[in-house]
């Protein structure tokens, strides 16, 4: 198989925005502090919180409000976008000295292919991975994770469920470990997969990854087919495959130039937003994921509780 060779990374900044602000900040280095839609106002929503203020239960999307009551001491900091879109591409910059095949997925996250440059800089993937990690904190004060794997879906679910939760911010996920790591985690753990999503593939009897990635493909149209109707085939196949990690799409890289075509992203909220404040401050966050390296043909759609930006 051609793509059973592939080194890819998922290079992903732990609360970038925060991050970033602590690194420009270095007297709130020990204080619990967030990124916030609009600092003068309690009503504005945590766009990102550090680590200390998430040890303090304090969450991302929450208003600032509800972050303030758990942590009176919080340090509040307007955001400064135009700051966070310079940090990420130096950052890019730093990951092209390694490949030139080097993809921003969104603000924080990037896919690296060092297929063929890993052996000019270190003995193994993890080696490489953690050079890389030092050298974005030494230039920048953000802490890197690396998931790593022979695809993009799979670099990227290695890196949110478990370089993140991993020590040393690192973990490869070979498809040969898949029945063992992630098929044993709920349908809710996967990726694209939103609290509606998981709640008809529990009703459709698929509780766990393993358990829609086993199904075969035409079996899980036809029970897709049965909930959504005729169009859902598409949904079908997409499912499937990053539950079983199948994705050959190669990592593009020169995507910071403007592109002609329009991208995609989704993000699940973890409540509904009914004030056009809260809306903005949330859809500036989306905005910023998807759009800095790639233009800006948007179009928004907004349904329960998830926006979809087209
Ligand atoms: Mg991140």
């Amino acid at each position: 198989m051609k793509s059973s060779n592939r080194v890819i990374m998922l290079g992903d900044c732990q609360s970038f925005y925060a991050s970033v602000e602590k690194a420009d900040h270095p007297e709130y280095k020990d204080r619990p502090l967030v990124v916030a839609g609009d600092p003068e106002r309690r009503s504005g929503i945590v766009l990102a919180a550090c680590p200390l203020a998430k040890g303090k239960g304090i969450t991302t999307a929450e208003r600032l409000g509800e972050a303030l009551a758990k942590c009176p001491d919080l340090v509040v900091i307007k955001p400064r976008m135009q700051k966070y879109i310079d940090v990420s591409m130096q950052i890019t910059e730093i990951y092209k000295t390694f490949t030139d095949l080097v993809e921003p997925y969104s603000i924080d996250e990037q896919f690296l292919d060092v297929t063929g440059s890993m052996h000019l800089f270190a003995e193994s993937s993890e080696e490489l991975a953690n050079m890389i990690q030092s050298q974005v904190q030494e230039a920048t004060g953000v802490y890197t994770r690396f998931g790593i794997a022979e695809t993009k879906i799979l670099a990227k679910t290695a890196c949110d469920n478990y370089a993140k939760k991993n020590p040393s911010g690192i973990y490869t996920l070979t498809k040969e470990m898949l029945p063992e790591t992630l098929w044993k985690r709920p349908v809710s753990d996967m990726f694209m997969a939103g609290s509606k999503m998981t709640r008809h593939f529990t009703v459709m009897g698929l509780p766990t990854i393993g358990s829609v990635a086993q199904t075969p493909l035409g079996k899980l149209k036809q029970m897709m087919r049965r909930k959504f109707g005729k169009n859902s085939d598409i949904k079908a196949e997409m499912y499937w495959r990053i539950a079983n990690g199948i994705d050959d799409s190669p990592v593009r890289p020169g995507t910071h130039q403007v592109a002609p075509k329009s991208v995609g992203h989704m993000i699940t909220l973890p409540r509904d937003y009914a004030k056009l404040e809260e809306i903005k401050v949330v859809l500036l966050g989306i905005y910023i994921k998807t759009c800095v390296h790639k233009g800006s043909n948007l179009l928004i759609l907004w349904r329960n509780n998830i926006f979809q930006v087209v």
